[in-house]
């Protein structure tokens, strides 16, 4: 049984897994422990990871990266349009106003979406992860950035669950990190909180967050973040370097994506070096456009230079969390940082210069985010069995809750959990009514999503009493274990024993503590309980039917995308054996040639035999580049058997020969 945590990055992802020697960051088919997130298509098969970056520039139009930001969104949203800027792969609206990424994929376009895609990456983590621990995968950990607001939440919910896997909870990117250091730290004090501040600077995002830590468990204090990555600043050398080529060469690189993702990904290298050298370093690249090889170079401060605005939103994002948080210099412990553009010096003065403390590096700047997922599973999963360690995460915006009128009765509004409210959490809400109505939850302040509504709740099968008074229905606001908002439970307590009933439910909400992760198997079972506890406490109060309109695909779209993924899965499986086949046929054809044509083969079979079955190679190896080049698998593996017959016999007359001498040793020593 397979325990794991996932960091799915917008550049990368990170697989660690759960053992009972402890964790361990996961190696790929390539023996690399970071996984591109892209996706390709290549006519017969996918292609995931590293092999799919690796052909990008081959294959640009059926390469796709860059979708996690692309969660949970319409075509329309300008978030998604400014996304698309940098992705070269063909996308299109689909009819519901979804995102469709257009992609050759067995012989004909075909669109999908990027929960598909990324479902498609989840199945490929998920295959690094069996190959790796020898067994299949039961329960996972996912981070996501911790802005993310409810539709991309759902939406990443979906993806794993089209993948096949087992969602335990969505930790936010930087609580994970914040386990992944606090849960080895046993110099933590019960009644002295280590306030510690992570940092976490990626490819397309920054996000810092302040943790208090006390012994055995960690506190989420505040979160600020920024839409701002390693790409952008990728972007802004890319434009310079542009123009320069420009003025140089009268090339333009941005009128041809293949140019410009040369020059993207040498930019990027040299940004990497940048990093460790302050001295001026080169760039070049061959036959960039037009035949013409390119060079040109950068140093350390032009770099900061070009960046400046990036630098400094990176600053307002850290006097920000400095500011919400409500610490003093003097109560922070350190400040961690991780993520790959953490690297930056500049980066790292910048939180000197705020927080007033050398930036550390105790986690692994790549690794921490999975790390403290699969820890966070491990805690969770009944699989493994580890040290208990708390988790309190917040909720990253202020929620409101939103009644429609009755009668004479206003329409209300209420802000259940203000911005950096303890999650998870749970909240009672009574409303006084004599017929069904609607909740809406929102957002209570600007979020990065077009739309600031979570869900609408049809609240079912409220009457009136005999005499036509209103009643008290109560609803459970609940922020769950993924960060996710909405109404678990509606609960109708009959005026008679509205007193009884009123002080049950009290209890109850006072009962609900913040970080209890006991029940970790998501929304409807919450329910369920929430339903077998009132029961117990009130007895007059009648659990009432919800009907909710929020984020996510349906179940009907959830099950054809899950069908379709197995599909594919089997597709790909099929056509790698095929390919094995096909490889198998042609190394035979090689080694067999050479065996028999001056190898060791040569000698134990006639001349006019040999020559015969060289002759039948030779025409396979053509049949191999012609007409045998994309046959089915029974084909090459027929083909393959007939010429183990052929020459099976000669290589067992070569065997039985070398073993030979030493047989006639021991027949002459016994005579
Ligand atoms: P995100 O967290 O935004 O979803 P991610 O997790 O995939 O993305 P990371 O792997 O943390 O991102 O970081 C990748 C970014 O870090 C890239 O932009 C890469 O160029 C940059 N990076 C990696 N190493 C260095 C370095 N030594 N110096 C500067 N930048 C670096
Ligand atoms: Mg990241």
């Amino acid at each position: 049984m397979s325990v794991i945590g996932i960091d799915f990055g917008n550049e990368s992802c990170y697989v660690a897994a759960a053992r009972s020697g402890g964790i361990e960051t996961l190696a790929n088919d390539y023996s690399l422990r970071a996984t591109p997130s892209f996706v390709a298509f290549d006519g017969k098969k996918r292609i995931i990871g590293v092999a799919a970056k690796n052909q990008q520039v081959t294959n640009m139009k059926n390469t796709v990266g860059g979708f996690k930001r692309l969660l949970g969104r319409k075509f329309n949203d300008p978030h998604v349009q400014h996304e698309l800027t940098s992705i070269p792969a063909r996308v299109e609206a689909r009819g519901d106003g979804s995102i469709g990424i257009k992609v050759n994929y067995l012989g004909e376009d075909q669109h999908f979406g990027p929960e598909q895609l990324t479902a498609m990456l989840f199945t490929k983590l998920k295959e690094t992860s069996a190959a790796a621990m020898q067994t299949q995968v039961n329960d996972c950990v996912i981070a996501c950035p911790v802005f993310f607001t409810n539709a991309e939440r759902k939406a990443l919910l979906d993806a794993a669950q089209i993948a096949g896997l087992n969602v335990l909870r969505l930790m936010n990117e930087t609580t994970a990190t914040a386990l992944a250091y606090g849960f080895y730290k046993n110099d933590l004090f019960e009644d002295k909180p280590r306030n510690v501040i992570f940092v976490d600077f990626g490819h397309s995002s920054l996000q810092a967050s302040a943790c208090a830590f006390t012994k055995g468990k960690l506190k989420m204090l505040a979160s600020t973040w920024d839409q701002i990555g390693g790409r952008d600043i990728d972007l802004a050398l890319g434009d310079y370097f542009a123009k320069e080529f420009q003025e140089r060469y009268k090339i333009n690189a941005k009128t041809n994506a293949r140019a410009n993702l040369r020059l993207l990904t040498e930019i990027e290298k040299l940004k990497k070096q940048m990093s460790a050298n302050s001295t001026k370093l080169p760039l070049n690249i061959e036959c960039f456009l037009d035949d013409i090889d390119v060079s040109s170079s950068m140093q350390r401060s032009q770099m900061e230079e070009l960046c400046a605005p990036v630098l400094q939103r990176v600053e307002q994002t850290f006097k920000r969390l400095l500011a919400e948080s409500k610490l003093q210099l003097d109560d922070i412990h350190s400040v961690e940082i991780v993520g790959g553009s953490s690297r930056i010096p500049s980066v790292k003065q910048l939180i000197e210069q705020v927080f007033n403390k050398p930036a550390s590096t105790t986690l692994n700047q790549d690794e921490a985010v999975s790390r403290g997922a699969a820890l966070q599973c491990a805690i969770m999963s009944p699989a493994v069995r580890v040290r208990e360690f708390g988790v309190t995460d917040i909720q990253n915006y202020a929620v409101k809750v939103l009644w429609d009128s009755e009668g004479s009765a206003a329409p209300g509004e209420i802000e259940i959990f203000p911005q950096y409210h303890a999650s998870p959490f749970s909240r009672l809400l009574t409303i006084n009514r004599k017929g069904p109505f609607n909740v809406s939850i929102v957002y209570g302040q600007q979020v990065p999503y077009p739309d600031q509504t979570i869900g609408v709740w049809k609240v079912k099968d409220v009457k009136p009493t005999e005499r036509g008074e209103g009643q008290d229905v109560k609803l459970k606001v609940r922020i769950n274990n993924n960060g996710i908002v909405l109404i678990s439970s509606a609960t109708l307590v009959e005026k008679k024993e509205a007193e009884e009933a009123a002080a049950a439910a009290e209890q109850a909400a006072s009962e609900e503590k913040p970080g209890d992760q006991t029940n970790n198997t998501g929304e409807p079972a919450d329910g369920q309980q929430e339903g077998a506890d009132k029961k117990k406490k009130a007895s007059k109060a009648t659990e009432l039917p919800l009907e909710c309109t929020t984020h996510g695909f349906s179940p009907v779209d959830l099950s054809n995308y899950t069908q379709q993924e197995s599909k594919m899965i089997g597709n790909d499986q099929k056509e790698t054996e095929r390919i094995d086949a096909k490889n198998a046929l042609e190394e035979f054809v090689y080694d067999m040639r050479n065996k028999l044509q001056g190898g060791p083969f040569e000698r134990y079979v006639v001349e006019a035999e040999r020559e015969k079955i060289v002759s039948q190679l030779n025409d396979l190896e053509n049949w191999l580049y012609e007409d045998g080049e994309d046959c089915e698998r029974d084909i090459y593996t027929s083909r393959l058997q007939a010429l183990h017959q052929k020459t099976d016999p000669i290589k067992l007359r070569a065997s039985d020969y070398e073993q030979g001498p030493a047989a006639f040793d021991e027949l002459k020593n016994s005579i």
